[in-house]
Order: structure tokens, then sequence, then C-alpha cells
């Protein structure tokens, strides 16, 4: 159990951050959620989240891309939950493009995203859990943190740079209770990845179940999608005290698309 622990997840709002907020919820933490939605919007899912636990709930709308933003996300978390433990650094965009009509503007927006935002708030996070001597930070990389792939420049930079990043934080955190991990999903359908599943039935004239085949079978060996609900798991794990000396890790919950 994760009792008395408070949990911020980023981009938590849809997908694999929503199955990842859920459950610290249900595991007892005291929980941040947060994504691009107006306060309005979310009352439906913060009602969802505060049906799971007894403790508060706290929200944030920060946008990411701004590191004035990042810092008072965490600033936001400490006054509404009384401190970070836990930080999940799971927002993340994708865009897509062949190298030389990769527009520089989309680049920097998604590097803001996807590899400079979780500097920010890891900088900010970082010295609250040395004080206390306990803290997990885990980011959600990618396969495509190991592997590179056709029009993804930018995301597969930002994933591989991502896990240079959490393994020197592991490094400069080793044995102060501070742990830093990359987990790497292969394919989980969210939204994310439905738009791409739309381009492809609509590129190749073919129905939605077939381009959902296609996908997974040009990358994902096991021919099926990951689930939420097991990847949340898996972060839960690394939270908990008996993934304390998993540290500077990269792992993988991918059907075997990185493995040679
Ligand atoms: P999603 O599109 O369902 O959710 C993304 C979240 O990020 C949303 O809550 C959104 O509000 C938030 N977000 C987007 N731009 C933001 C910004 N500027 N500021 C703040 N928040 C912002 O995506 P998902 O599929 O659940 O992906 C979550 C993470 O997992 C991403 O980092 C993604 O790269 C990674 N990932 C996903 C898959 C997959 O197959 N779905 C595979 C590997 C890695």
């Amino acid at each position: 159990s994760l009792r008395g622990k408070c949990a911020v997840v980023t981009g938590s709002t849809s997908g694999i951050g929503w199955g990842v907020v859920s459950q610290f919820a249900k595991a007892g933490c005291r929980v941040m959620f947060h994504g691009l939605e107006e306060e309005s919007q979310i009352t439906n899912l913060k009602e969802e989240l505060a049906s799971f636990s007894k403790d508060k709930v706290a929200y944030s709308s920060a946008d990411l891309v701004d590191p004035d933003q990042c810092r008072n996300l965490i600033m936001d978390a400490n006054r509404q939950l009384g401190k970070v433990d836990i930080l999940v650094n799971n927002a993340g965009v994708q865009f897509t493009a062949p190298v030389q009509n990769f527009p520089p503007d989309k680049w920097n927006w998604l590097l803001a995203i996807n590899l400079n935002a979780p500097y920010h708030l890891t900088r900010t996070v970082i010295p609250q859990m040395y004080d206390r001597k306990w803290g997990r930070i885990i980011y959600i990389a990618s396969a495509h943190g190991k592997v590179g792939s056709v029009n993804k420049s930018g995301y597969c930079a930002s994933k591989h740079g991502l896990m240079g990043f959490s393994k020197s934080v592991a490094l400069e955190a080793a044995g102060t209770g501070v742990t830093s991990n990359c987990v790497c999903p292969g394919w989980v359908l969210t939204p994310l990845v439905q738009k791409q599943i739309d381009r492809i039935s609509e590129e190749n004239r073919i129905s939605i179940d077939e381009a959902k085949m296609k996908l997974l079978s040009e990358k994902q060996p096991s021919g099926e999608f990951i689930r939420t609900e097991d990847l949340a798991a898996f972060v839960v794990f690394l939270s908990s005290d008996a993934a304390s000396q998993i540290t500077g890790a990269s792992l993988s919950m991918d059907g075997g698309w990185t493995t040679c």
C-alpha cells in the first residue's frame, strides 16, 4: 500500500496517465491529476478519482510547454497535497513527418513537452524528496526510447533523451532513497495511438480493425495491445518500497518490440 504518499501524474486526464493516477488513488495515495482541460471540464473525472479513495484529489491544468508553469505545477501540488513523494512524467505528444519536412516549431513544441518539461519538473521536485530521504520519479518513455522509427525523429529524440536524463538523475540520487526510472511501453490503445490508427485506416483504405492489426504486426510481436491497467500496476510497483533498488533502469513493457 502507498498510504500516506502523495503522487503527481502529468497528462493524466486520459490514456496511460489516467490509468496510473486511478491506481495510485486506489493504492491509498493523495493524488494530483493534470491535463490541459479547464477545471469545469474535469468534474466527472475528479469525482471518479475521489470515489477510489477518501483522500483529497487535486487537479492542475499547467501547460507544460512553459517552464514557469512546470515549476508552478509542483508548487501547486505542495500547497494542495502537502508534499510530493512520487512524480510520474507521463504527458507526451506525437508529431510525424520525414525529417526534411519536420517543422522547427513542431520540433520545439514536442521536445518542450516530452523532454524539457520532465527536466523542469524533476529539478523542482527532487530537493524535497532528498530532504525526506524518499522519492520516486518515473518517466513514461517508450519503445521509441530504445529504437528509431520512420517519420518519428522528434518523438524518438525526445524519448531517447528522457532515458539518458533519467539515468543521470538516478546516479545523482543513488543511496538517497530517491529512485529514477523509465518505463518503455509498446503500443497501448489510447487516444494518442487511436489517431495513428485512424490515419493508417484512411491512407490504406482499410477498416479500423485492419488498421489496428497492421500497426501491431509491424512492431509488436505479441500482436496484442498493452493494457493501460497493466502498465499502471507496473508504475505502482516501481513506486513501492519493494522497488527501492530499481533505479536508473529503462524497463520495457512492449510485447517483444525491442527484443534483439
Ligand atoms: P494521451 O494523448 O491519451 O494523453 C496525453 C496527456 O498529455 C493528456 O492528458 C494531455 O492533456 C497531456 N498533454 C498534452 N500536451 C500537454 C501540454 N502541453 N501540457 C500539459 N499536458 C499535456 O497519450 P497516452 O497514449 O496516454 O500517452 C502518455 C505517455 O505515454 C506519453 O508520454 C506517450 O509518449 C507515452 N507512450 C504512449 C504509448 C502508447 O502506445 N499510447 C506508447 C509508448 C509511450
